[in-house]
């Protein structure tokens, strides 16, 4: 049984080919400036890495390019595309209109048209890459995952804004949160890592890269989750403020002769740790600069780390008590620094950390890092969002 899971970007396509008996990946790769001069192409198999410009004007030619590489007789992993069993497509927002993942059918695509500008710079790409599938693929099952799926089970109270009800009716204004492939991916993990029953777990994840979510996790399902209507949300981010008084954004705005998609747009890319250091949205820059006496810089990320922390905080409360911390992606993954900080002085919810252990995490599996007296369990878990794209669609396809 072999998935082949899809993120379709503007102008990029990610692929990952997974056998779903081992759970490994044969091949995975990304299609780069799609639409653009200079279109790259980079095709990982066998050990191997090919890195290509070739011509990409749409996605319908990535797609073509990747399902012949996959059968190429000299570096490709199946001997036809018909062992492609089903495809996994990667959507950033659901609304309320899916609550799970879907088929991919006339009717779902309809219903994806309709909520195209929840999400304008991904959901319409998902869309490009879907249709440019289905073309080479028309008889592949396939299945639409939501970054949102993971958080439904959050109740009413934990998701509605205090807005008019009228608007919650009318436009679907709610919290939707996002990478809920991730956070149900290393919950359990977690779990089972700890060998012990995910029902019984009070979890907290947090997903620290680029673009950073931390969610409460009860008996493995979702009660809150950081992030909101969109990924603007929550903690201060690369390039994200992360939550602020919209006072703030309209006084800004006004001061600065912003429209609104301006001011967003601002509030989306040219805020968070890059706004305030000046430096980078790479915290590996911000690190350097930090050691190097950058005031700015040391701001960004005692910031980051506090609204990590605080958050902590609040989802203890949530859970009434937290049995494991999880970090992962790429900060959460990586940086020993922003763990560090994060974690300060929660000694009294018996959360304490080996600071030996956490500075020499091994990359790339899960490591424990909490001292021996610690009541709670901190585990760094690396991420697989793809796998849990190819595991529900292996479901919802009812592949297997
Ligand atoms: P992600 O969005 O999960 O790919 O995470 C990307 C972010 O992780 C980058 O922007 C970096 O800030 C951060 N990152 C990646 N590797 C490291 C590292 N070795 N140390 C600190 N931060 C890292």
């Amino acid at each position: 049984m072999k998935i082949l899971v899809i993120n379709s970007g503007s102008s990029s396509l990610k692929y990952q080919l997974i056998d779903m008996e081992t759970e490994r990946v044969l091949a995975k790769g990304n299609c780069e400036r799609i639409g653009i001069a200079h279109s790259n192409f980079i095709y990982k198999a066998h050990g191997r890495t090919i890195e290509q410009e070739v011509e990409m004007p749409n996605h319908n030619v990535a797609v073509k390019l990747v399902l012949n590489k996959l059968t190429d007789s000299e570096i490709g992993v199946i001997s036809s595309m018909s062992e492609i069993d089903g495809v996994g497509h990667r959507v950033v927002a659901s609304g309320e209109a899916f609550k799970k993942p879907t088929l991919v059918t006339p009717e779902s695509m309809k219903l994806m048209e309709e909520i195209k500008d929840l999400a304008p710079l991904h959901n319409p790409a998902a869309i490009v890459g879907i249709k440019a599938c289905l073309s080479e693929m028309p008889n592949t099952p396939m299945v639409l995952v939501f970054d949102t799926g993971f958080h439904f089970t959050m109740p009413d109270y934990a998701y509605m804004y205090a807005i008019d009800y009228a608007h919650y009716e009318k436009y679907h204004i709610r919290r939707y949160g996002a990478h809920g492939t991730s956070h149900k991916f290393v919950a359990q993990e977690a779990a089972k890592y700890l060998k012990k029953d995910v029902k019984d777990l009070k979890i907290i994840t947090c997903h620290l890269g680029n673009g950073s979510s931390i969610t409460a996790v009860n008996g493995g399902r979702c009660i809150d989750t950081s992030m909101g209507f969109t990924p603007l949300a929550g903690v201060p981010m690369g390039t994200r403020s992360g939550d602020i008084d919209y006072s703030a954004a309209e006084y800004i705005a006004k001061k600065e002769n912003m429209t609104v998609s301006e001011t967003l747009n601002y509030l989306n890319k040219k805020c968070g740790v890059l706004g305030v250091s000046g430096v980078s949205s790479d915290f590996r820059d911000l690190s350097d600069a930090a050691s190097n006496g950058n005031y700015r810089a040391e701001l960004a990320l005692n910031m980051f780390a506090y609204g990590v922390k605080k958050y902590i905080g609040a989802y203890a409360a949530a859970l009434n008590g937290v049995d494991v911390i999880v970090f992962t992606a790429g900060i959460g993954e990586n940086d020993d620094v922003v763990r560090r900080k994060s974690l300060q002085n929660l000694d009294y919810l018996g959360v304490k950390l080996d600071e030996r252990k956490n500075s020499s995490c091994p990359r790339g599996e899960i490591a424990e890092i909490q001292s021996a007296d610690s009541k709670v369990k901190i585990l760094v878990i690396p991420t697989n969002e793809e796998l849990v794209i190819a595991r529900e669609t292996m479901l919802e396809a009812k592949l297997g």
